[in-house]
This record gives structure tokens, C-alpha cells and sequence, in this order.
């Protein structure tokens, strides 16, 4: 036998051996994944073993390593195997196995107030010419829609319906009926909310109030917003600073002055005394209007 022939068989064996080791750890994966030829606890003992195994290049400590040293593979040829997440059920808590077919609905939070309400808009019959219906249910929509109105306090919110009982309704309606449904004591048309209604003063809609300057379009929000306020069950209030934003619940519709509105209402109070601090608020339409576009 040649030296050459000799080398040649030696190799020969050296790659037997490789081979016989990656066969010997070909099984162990595949036990892995099927849970069939090994108890399922030695599974999960290897993989805990796995993450809190220090380096590759440290030595593996007692409690780590594969559970039979038979079919650990060479560490020069495998190496630790990564953790594999399965579909395996997590620990914890106990679970009923069995329950009693059916449902029901978890009770809703006492105090929490109801997230949506219903709205449905109305024009009184002849109230206005024809043409004005829609621009009103638009202007309405937008009024309450603005994210500086009344939903920017999170808790409430508006859906436009058409059915025989919403949660409010916002009507508008010609002079004499929010005359004799608001009062009139005050000799100055004005709108209102009351027994689930908003009426909305005709002659306020088309022409506005003195305290708006001519802003007719912030006028329709203010009193959208305001006659919303009373259904959402907010109180009048009188202007906080002088050069401040208007507060939505002062009465924008008499003045945004502390002295005038105190005058106007002296000798009809409206659920609010109003002091006369000599403070002149801004318009404003907005129940939030910090809150940016
Ligand atoms: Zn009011």
C-alpha cells in the first residue's frame, strides 16, 4: 500500500465521520417540529436552555445543553439552534374548556355618556323658500362637524338621521313661531332649544346679529353651536376677559359686551348674572376654538 493509497483512506473516513454526524443530528430537528418521538417537557426544557445559553464561544454551563448526549449534534458543525416560536399554548391562566353556547353583551360603563346622537334637521313648512332647505341642513352639518365644535371634547358625537325619533331636532322655523316658542319679552328675535328642539329664529338665519359684523356664515355656527350646547346641557355664560374668544354659551346674539349684555337682559334674567367688569369679548362660533383647523 502507497503512501498516496494510505492519505486517500483517510480521507476517505474523515468524511464517513461528517457524514455520520450530520445524520445523528438530522433527527433531533425533526423531533423538534413534530412533538412525536419526544415528550413535549425535554422540547421546551432545550429551547429555554437555547435563550439563556451565554455565547457559543463560552462554555455551556450544567443546566444548559441538549437533554441526551446522544443525539447532541457536533458543536463544530451546528452550532446552539435560534429560538423558534411555535404554535404552542403560552402558560397562564386557567381556561374553561367548555362553555354554555350562546352570548351576551358586556354592560356598557355606568356614567359614560352615550357617544353619538342622533340629529335630524328640519325646516318648518313655509317657513322659508325652498331653495333655503338644503344650504340649512349643509350649514348645520358643518357647524357640527368642525373639529373646534362640540365633538372635540371626545365624548360626544352627531349622526344626521331621518327617523321619527332622534335625539334632537334642529328646526328651522319661521318668525312668529320662535317668537311664541322662545318668548319674546325681550323684544329681539332669538332661537332656543327647548323639549328636545332647536328652533332656529328665520330672521337670525338670514340676517345675522349686530356682535358678527357681518359675518353671516360664523353667526349660523355660533347658533348651531350654541342652541346644541343648551341640548348637551351647558349653561349661559358671560365673556371671561376682555379681548378673549367668546365663550359659545354667552349669549353672542344680544353682545359679546359684559355691560351691554347685562343691560339688554337686566329685567329677564337668563339663568345668569352677568357682572359688569367692562369686558368685551371676540366673536366666536367655536365651543373649542383652540383646538387648530
Ligand atoms: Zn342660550
Amino acid at each position: 500500500m502507497t503512501i498516496g493509497r494510505i492519505v486517500v483512506y483517510v480521507l476517505a473516513a474523515m468524511l464517513a465521520g461528517v457524514t455520520i454526524g450530520l445524520l445523528r443530528s438530522w433527527p433531533s430537528d425533526v423531533r423538534l417540529q413534530n412533538e412525536v418521538a419526544q415528550p413535549p417537557v425535554p422540547v421546551i426544557e432545550t429551547r429555554i436552555s437555547v435563550r439563556s445559553s451565554p455565547p457559543a464561544s463560552s462554555p455551556p454551563s450544567s443546566s444548559s445543553g441538549s437533554p441526551s448526549p446522544t443525539t447532541a449534534p457536533p458543536l463544530a458543525l451546528t452550532g446552539p439552534a435560534e429560538p423558534r416560536p411555535g404554535p404552542e399554548l403560552p402558560p397562564g391562566e386557567p381556561v374553561r374548556a367548555f362553555g354554555r353556547g350562546g352570548g351576551r353583551s358586556p354592560a356598557r360603563p355606568p356614567g359614560r355618556p352615550r357617544p353619538r346622537r342622533d340629529l335630524l334637521v328640519e325646516v318648518e313648512q313655509g317657513a322659508v323658500l325652498p331653495q333655503a332647505h338644503q344650504p340649512f341642513a349643509a350649514a348645520v352639518d358643518q357647524a357640527l362637524a368642525d373639529p373646534r365644535g362640540w365633538t372635540a371634547s371626545g365624548t360626544v358625537a352627531f349622526r344626521r338621521v331621518d327617523v321619527a325619533e332622534p335625539d334632537v331636532r334642529i328646526r328651522l322655523t319661521a318668525t312668529e313661531t320662535a317668537r311664541a316658542t322662545c318668548g319674546f319679552e325681550l323684544p329681539y328675535d332669538t332661537s332656543c332649544y327647548v323639549g328636545g328642539v332647536v328652533y332656529v329664529s328665520a330672521p337670525r338665519w338670514f340676517r345675522g346679529a349686530e356682535s358678527f359684523a357681518g359675518d353671516l356664515a360664523g353667526y349660523r355656527r355660533y347658533v348651531i353651536n350654541h342652541e346644541i350646547g343648551h341640548f348637551l346641557g351647558h349653561r349661559h355664560e358671560a365673556c371671561p376677559a376682555d379681548g378673549a374668544p367668546a365663550p359659545v354659551m354667552m349669549q353672542q346674539t344680544f353682545s359679546v359686551s359684559n355691560d351691554r349684555l347685562a343691560e339688554v337682559t337686566a329685567g329677564t334674567p337668563q339663568g345668569l348674572s352677568v357682572p359688569r367688569d367692562g369686558s368685551t369679548c371676540v366673536p366666536n362660533p367655536w365651543p373649542h376654538p383652540e383646538v387648530s383647523r
